[in-house]
Formats: structure tokens, sequence, C-alpha cells
């Protein structure tokens, strides 16, 4: 049986595959499916080769909640001493609620409301990083109500091609992240002059699983250009956030080691004061967690077998949205000879597909796994065609902890009520 999954600790035990030390058969068991699996072992690996690439240097990651919110997950990164990139209100509430420090959140996105700026305030985050000239009059209008001193960072549009996925590439000049990087300095000497803003740092994120670090390593030259002309002006930065977006493996990609990827940014950064500053996400949870989901049917076909499974694209949207490769494997793969299936949900849409062309051994009633579903799996999942969500489960060693409890149908239309 092939071992060399890109989840570590997943590998094959007596009892099928397990996950640290639990058996998937034991999570399905006891919590049904389909049902999002996370190791915290994989998580604290994740984050500790950042730590351990930034050691002896002022640095700070901080974990891009959007990849996946759950309050189990934001636990375990608080424990470590993360910070958090929020891009919402609920999201900081989510932080908030998991213990997280509001001192080292980072408050990302183009569309801050006045309401989730106050809340932000409120809590006390540690920078704002703020993208259009509008959000900095509006920040600096409602600190200047509260009495405070808005931190911010302007996050600049460094006109990079990460060579990634277009949905998913955000740092070229025709998209609507950030500002235009010539016009940075201008709305820098404006902030500048704002009673109720100080200046903290600057901040850039150009895309989304990169898989070398050329393409940031030549936005990181840009913005340290834009750095010393601030320099230059009396505007001295306090931080440098590069964003996330590091790649990890699917299927056959070769994304570099966190310590390669940052290793020509901290050549870069040598010598210098600023505090660097990282928004990671996949390359944090992508790996360390899997979509657990049972075979209801096999069904055969001239053309094409499929396997329809309990899981389905309101649960993991990426297939159907990227056409994005999750690997899909037999939990205990049977005596009998592979077929290739299309895997398949209930949800009626063609596009309802999970994997296409996989082989497996697999009968009716069988679990699978697909890997390398923790980020940006459960947290863009819906309730389309009234499915209740997946529960989630971290499993620390030999234990496993329900972290999110399966929806039930009644929650789902509680808010709504029928006409009188
Ligand atoms: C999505 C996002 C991230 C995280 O990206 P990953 O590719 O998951 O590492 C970081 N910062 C910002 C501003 C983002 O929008």
């Amino acid at each position: 049986m092939n071992s060399d999954f890109p989840i570590p600790t997943l590998r094959p035990g007596s009892a099928g595959l397990q996950i640290e030390d639990v058996p998937l058969a034991a999570i399905a068991e006891r919590f049904g499916t389909p049902t999002y699996v996370y190791s915290r072992a994989a998580l604290e690996q994740a984050f500790d080769a950042y730590r351990d690439a930034l050691a002896g240097r002022r640095a700070l990651v901080c974990y891009a909640v959007k990849a996946n919110s759950n309050l189990g997950v934001l636990a375990v990164f608080a424990k470590l001493g993360a910070g958090f990139d929020i891009v919402s209100g609920g999201e900081l509430s989510r932080v908030l609620a998991a213990g997280g420090d509001p001192g080292k959140v980072v408050f990302s996105g183009v569309g801050k409301s006045a309401g989730e700026m106050r809340q932000a305030l409120a809590a006390g985050i540690r920078c704002f990083n703020v993208e259009s000239e509008a959000e900095l009059e509006r920040l600096d209008m409602l600190a200047g109500e509260l009495g405070t001193r808005a931190p911010i960072a302007l996050r600049v549009n460094p006109d990079v091609d990460p060579k990634t996925h277009p949905y998913i590439s955000t740092g070229l000049k025709n998209n609507k992240f950030g500002v235009a990087f010539d016009t940075a300095l201008a709305l820098y000497r404006r902030a500048a002059g704002m009673a109720n803003v100080r200046i903290s740092g600057i901040a850039c994120h150009i895309g989304s699983q990169l898989l070398d670090s050329g393409p940031i390593a030549e936005a990181a030259e840009k913005v340290l250009g834009l750095v010393d002309e601030l320099a230059a002006e009396g505007i001295h930065l306090d931080h440098i956030d590069l964003g996330g977006g590091l790649g990890i493996r699917y299927r056959d990609e070769a994304p570099p080691s966190v310590a390669a990827y940052l290793a020509p940014l901290l050549r870069l950064l040598d010598g210098r004061s600023e505090e660097l500053c990282f928004e990671p996400g996949r390359s944090l949870i992508g790996n360390a967690g899997l979509l657990l989901t049972r075979i209801e049917y096999l069904k055969p076909g001239a053309e094409r077998n499929f396997a329809i499974v309990d899981a389905a694209m309101n649960d993991l949207a990426r297939p159907a949205l990227y056409d994005a490769y999750h690997e899909a494997v037999a939990v205990a793969p049977r005596d009998v000879p592979e077929r290739n299936y299309e895997i398949v949900g209930p949800i009626c849409e063609s596009g309802d597909f999970l994997a296409h062309d996989r082989p497996l051994a697999v009968a009716a009633g069988d679990l699978v796994a697909l890997l390398s579903a923790g980020a940006y799996g459960m947290a863009m999942s819906s309730n389309y065609n009234t499915r209740p969500r997946a529960a989630e489960v971290i499993v620390d060693g030999s234990r496993m902890h329900l972290v999110r409890q399966r929806e039930t149908v009644e929650s789902l239309y509680a808010l709504e009520s029928p006409l009188p």
C-alpha cells in the first residue's frame, strides 16, 4: 500500500488507514460520514516549520482564518502563539472565542464595514491592512469617534504574476485587491497626516497555491524599495507583511519547503529591523486534513464506473469550483481488482464530482478518504440540497475530539417560516 501520502500523519494500520493513532474506520463508526478529520500533530508540524525557519528574527505568523475557521483549529494555533489574519468581523469573533490574542490579529479585505471596523478597534487588533483610500478615510473617522488611533498597513498590489489559478491570483494590477503600487506613496503621505491612524507597516499578498518563491521574492523587492522611499520621507514602518500563499502537494506538485520558500525573503530582509509577518492558510492546514466519506452505491457503466459517496460538492467545493485534485484512497482496500471510478455525490448537478477516474479496490459501504482537504474544504461548504454540513474531528494521538457536530436538518430551516 502506498504510504507516501501528502498528509504526514496518515499511515496504514491493522484496521486500515489511521491518522496519528486513530483508525479512520473508528471515526466513521463514532461520528458517521461525511466527516472532516484533522490531525493536531500535522497542524503543529506545519506551524513549527514556519517558526523554525523564522527563528532568531522578529517575526509573526498569522494563520489565515478563512482557510479553516473551526474553533478547535484556531485554538490549536492560538496555543502555539500564532497570530491571525482575518477578513471579517465574524472571523474576529471566532478568533476571540478560541482564545486568540487580538494584539496579534491583522485584518485584510477590500470591503470592511463600519461595524467591522468598530469591532476590531474595540478589540484592539494589531493592524488593519487597508486596501483603498476610501477605506483609510472611513477608518480615520471611526477611530476618531472612538477616541483611539487605528494601526494601519497599506496593502499594496505589486503587480507580479504568481502563476497560479486565476481565481486565486490576487497581486495583478487588474484585480480588486490592494492599492496600486504607484499610488501607495501618496496614500502613505495622506495617512501620515491623519489624526486617528498610526502607520504601522506595509502588506502584500499575491495569490495562493504558489509553487516557488520567485514571484513573492519579486514582490518583496518592490515592497522593500517602497519602504526605503518612505523612510527617506520620515515615514518609518515597523513591520513588513508578505501575506500567505505557499502551496501544498495535492497530487504531484513539488512546492518548496517552508524554509526554502522563506530563504530568499530572509536574505532580502537580512539586517533590517522591521518585524516580518506572514499570513499562511493552506500551507498550515491543507495537508493536516481529509474528508472521510462512505460509498453508498457502485454504479458500473459502459464507459465509466461511478462510486456514489455520501459527501458532495456542498461539502468539498474545490473540485467543482477549480477542477482541483484531491487524492482519493480506500480506507481499507479489498482483495478485488481495482477499477477506475468517477467519485460523485448525490447532488443534482453534473458538476457534483469529487474526483475523476480513480483506481479503487472497493465495494459499496466502504470508506474513502479525500486527502489534503483541510484548507478551503469545510470553510467553503454549504447546505445546497438541504444537506446538513459534515462533522469535524481533530485527532490528537489516540484521542478524537468532535470539534463540530454534524448539523441537524431542523437547524437548517430554524430561521425560516412558512407564510401564515
Ligand atoms: C487567502 C489569504 C491568505 C491565505 O492564503 P493561503 O494561500 O491559504 O496561504 C493570506 N492573506 C490574505 C490577504 C488572503 O486573502
